[in-house]
This record gives C-alpha cells, sequence and structure tokens, in this order.
C-alpha cells in the first residue's frame, strides 16, 4: 500500500470505530479551549478537565482572566504543573484577545501565533475544532502512531504536521486527530501496543505479531 492508501484506510477504519471524535478537552467557549489546551503541556488532559472545572467558574469571562490577580491564578493552575509560566500566559493571551482580537480567538495560524503561549499543537487545535479547517495536531500520540503506521519518518511536531497535511484529506484532518488520540490510548499506547487485536494491523508496517 503506498502511505496515501494507508492514510485513508486509517481514516476510514478510525471513524467507524470513533464515531464521535471530540476533543478530550471540556469546554466551552473557545477562549476556554485555548487555555485548557494551554495548561495541558505536560499535564493529562484529565487533570486538565478536573482543574478547569473549578477553573472557569473562578474565572467566568475572558475579562475576568486578562484582570486575574496573578498570584491567584497561579494557584488556580498550580496542579497542571508549570504554573507560574502557565498563569502569566494566559492572562497575556487574555489581554491580547481583549485589545487586538475584539475578544474572538483569531482563524488563521499567523495570527493564532502571536498569542503568548500558543504554539502550532494548541493554533491547530482551535482551527479545527474552533472553525472546522483543516488542522493537523501533533500531540505525542499522534506523532508516535503516524510513525508506527510509517506515514512519516520525523518525530518533529512541525515536520510530522507537514507531512500529514500531504497525505490527509484536509477536511478529515482535525476528526483524524482526536481519533488518534483514542486510539493511541486504547490500542496503540507507547509501551505495550495491542497488536494482535489492531484494526489497523493489516497495513501496519510496525505491527510485532
Ligand atoms: S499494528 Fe500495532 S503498532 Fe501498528 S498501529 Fe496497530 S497497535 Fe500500533
Amino acid at each position: 500500500m503506498t502511505k496515501k492508501e494507508r492514510v485513508l484506510a486509517a481514516v476510514r477504519i478510525l471513524r467507524e470505530r470513533y464515531p464521535d471524535a471530540i476533543c478530550s478537552l471540556n469546554y466551552h467557549e473557545p477562549y476556554q479551549l485555548m487555555i485548557a489546551a494551554r495548561l495541558s503541556a505536560q499535564c493529562t488532559d484529565a487533570r486538565v478537565n478536573i482543574v478547569t472545572k473549578t477553573l472557569f467558574v473562578q474565572f467566568p469571562t475572558l475579562q475576568s482572566f486578562a484582570d486575574a490577580d496573578l498570584a491567584e491564578l497561579e494557584e488556580a493552575v498550580r496542579p497542571c504543573g508549570f504554573y507560574r509560566t502557565k498563569a502569566k500566559s494566559i492572562k497575556d493571551a487574555a489581554q491580547r484577545l481583549l485589545t487586538v482580537y475584539g475578544g474572538v480567538i483569531p482563524d488563521t495560524m499567523d495570527d493564532l501565533l502571536t498569542l503568548p503561549g500558543i504554539g502550532r499543537k494548541t493554533a491547530n487545535l482551535l482551527l479545527g475544532d474552533v472553525y472546522h479547517k483543516p488542522a493537523v495536531v501533533t500531540d505525542t500520540h499522534f506523532i508516535r502512531i503516524m510513525g508506527r503506521l510509517g506515514l512519516t519518518k520525523h518525530t518533529e511536531p512541525q515536520k510530522v504536521e507537514s507531512d500529514l497535511r500531504k497525505l490527509l484529506p484536509p477536511e478529515e484532518s482535525s476528526d483524524f486527530c482526536h481519533r488518534v488520540v483514542l486510539f493511541g490510548r486504547d490500542v496503540c499506547s507507547a509501551r505495550s501496543p495491542k497488536c494482535d487485536n489492531c484494526p489497523l494491523s493489516d497495513f501496519c508496517p510496525s505491527k510485532t505479531q
């Protein structure tokens, strides 16, 4: 199979297996997704969801994040780790969103990357989930599994993103990324992939059994 055929087969099979491709971070407002994604760096989505459940009550609007007392915000996000850096960038990003973008998450990669603390991974997440634009979210599961499927030789997120943008149908890319995360947790884990019970094993070059 060519790479293109492999990726299309993976898209189809994972779409059937995980029809509800939703982000594993909980949020109601787009700016809340930006904050949750910022907190998820070096932290599990499950822990972020526990923290944001109270954080979004304590700071109920974008303005309240922009006006936040930094020490108070740091304390609220402390369980996510790197809390000083994360709190500062969240406050700064909220201020920039309000002053430059009228409180609306921008819809281009270039603009998103001007927000403090926002890298390509979060920018892709926002483009895909908020604006339903083509997006390749290169989290650790995605990078590992794309490598195992022989769809990229790289591990650097931007290079993986570039390789997969050439292969993935644009309209499927964002949902596919969410599905790959679920698949990585269920089947193709980092340490013990369940190759003998994997729906992609027929064409996976890394199958071990
Ligand atoms: S066959 Fe194994 S390595 Fe390949 S995708 Fe499936 S679980 Fe992962």
